[in-house]
């Protein structure tokens, strides 16, 4: 049996579904083709925050300290392998280059058109498919311990507000103890980032998100989008459930997407930065109020429907090398004396993720230049599902010819 529908998604997580849901607001016909079930890649084990403050992204280091602690290899925020190194020297070379400091407030303005309708975009998608219950408007905070770092950050906020309207308050010890009563009281200070909102469970949103595309007619499949074929009037793919075609096709792949884009003449300079977490239980089911970052540990904790979620920096490895949780078994102590109700890991081993990066920290959205109904919608990095719903808004407006909220230029395939 042959399904035709207007276009397929490749890819379920919060990229592709967001996409899907967008295409079929606008009257398309849609399939969305996973060899998952939806929301079980990258998306499926995020820190959970839609960072409507990110707008400056994250920069490669360029300050001689910072790059030798990183060439130790011990800490929490930063790891390699270094086997990858080779094949990471191209697209590190481009992302050092675009990580000047001067340069960072230009990728800011860049990422703005979208950062700043992160919010919005997801409330409105999560309202359809009836998911604002995981939805929670509590911004989250980055704590310090060491005193010169936090009145470099606190000295940046000002002009964070002026230039990008980013609200933030700056707590002292006292104030973060009534912000955050589980946390230790070693910490000199801290910053709340207070519109951005928080989800409780990252792998149920794209899940609502999906299912919500089903009721409303689209297809949900299992696929290898490595079946795909470029056919007299469009694509087909083999699903488990028969032959799918399609007019058009979107690639949505996040870290995988070179695979298959470079079968139709596109290689993008995509590389990807891993990350990992555990759930654990805590003492007294007592939790956290928001996600918080150990600024100078270099994790992360955060409230889940599950449980309280540790999450380490970025590992820079090949997407598919054998996992190294280092990083995880380094943070934990420091996480323990942090919050000190952390109690037995829930999971039977740690989870890996894999951010799809690219060079000039801002995603690929747009048409595939050489292969005719072919788009795309992947690398976003450290922010995949902050923008995802953004993405799915954007092209679907420059999908089905309408005029787009934004100047697409700075995201297309082709700049690099
Ligand atoms: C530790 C960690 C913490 C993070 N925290 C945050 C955060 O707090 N906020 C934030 O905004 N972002 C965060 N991110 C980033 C975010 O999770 C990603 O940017 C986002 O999930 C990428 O979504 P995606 O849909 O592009 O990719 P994915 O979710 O990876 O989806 C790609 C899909 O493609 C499928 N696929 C791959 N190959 C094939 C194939 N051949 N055929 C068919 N299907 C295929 C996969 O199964 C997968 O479902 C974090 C990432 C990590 C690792």
């Amino acid at each position: 049996m042959v399904n035709n529908v207007d276009v397929i998604v490749f890819g379920a997580g919060i990229v592709g579904a967001s996409v899907a849901f967008h295409l079929q607001l606008k009257g398309r016909e849609v399939a969305l083709v996973d060899r998952q079930r939806p929301g079980e890649g990258t998306s499926f084990g995020n820190a959970g925050i839609i960072q409507s403050e990110a707008f400056v992204p994250h920069l490669f280091p360029r300050q001689l300290p910072a790059l030798l602690r990183y060439a130790q290899n011990r800490s929490v925020d930063a790891s390699y392998h270094p086997a990858a190194l080779l094949e990471l020297a191209g697209p590190f070379f481009r992302y050092w280059q675009q990580s000047r400091a001067d340069r960072a407030f230009e990728i800011a303005r860049k990422r703005a058109p979208l950062i700043s309708r992160c919010v919005t975009d997801h409330l409105g998608l999560a309202e359809k498919a009836d998911a604002l219950d995981l939805l929670r408007p509590t911004g989250w905070t980055q704590v310090y311990s060491d005193s010169r770092q936090f009145y470099r950050d606190v000295r940046d906020l000002d002009r964070l507000r002026s230039e990008f309207g980013i609200d933030s308050e700056v707590l002292d010890s006292r104030q973060l103890a009534l912000h955050e009563p589980e946390l230790s009281q070693d910490f000199i200070g801290a910053v709340h980032w207070t519109a951005s909102y928080t989800v409780s469970d990252p792998h149920a949103l794209t899940s609502a998100y999906a299912r919500q595309i089903e009721k409303q007619g689209g297809l949900i499949r299992i696929g290898d989008a490595a079946s795909l074929e470029q056919a007299p009037n469009g694509w087909t793919v083999r699903s488990t459930q028969g032959l799918i075609s399609a007019k058009e096709v979107v690639i949505c792949l996040g870290p995988w997407s070179p695979s298959i884009t470079k079968r139709f003449g596109y290689s993008s300079p995509l590389f990807v930065k891993r990350g990992y977490h555990m759930n654990f239980s805590s003492k007294g089911d007592v939790k956290l109020n928001r996600p918080v970052q150990d600024v100078g540990g270099g994790y992360v904790l955060a409230p889940m429907r599950s449980g309280t979620r540790l999450l380490t920096g970025v590992e820079f490895a090949r997407l598919d090398a054998p996992p190294t949780p280092v990083q995880l078994a380094r943070a934990e102590p420091a996480a323990r004396r942090a919050f000190p109700a952390l109690d037995r890991p829930l999971d039977p081993k740690p989870w890996m993720g894999s951010r799809p990066c690219t060079p000039d920290m801002l995603p690929i959205i747009g048409p595939a230049g050489r292969a005719k109904g072919m788009w795309y919608a992947f690398g976003h990095g450290h922010q995949g599902l902050t923008l995802g719903p953004t993405t799915g808004a954007l092209l679907a407006s420059m999908m089905t010819g309408e005029a787009p909220f934004t100047d697409p230029t700075p995201y297309h395939p082709d700049r690099f």
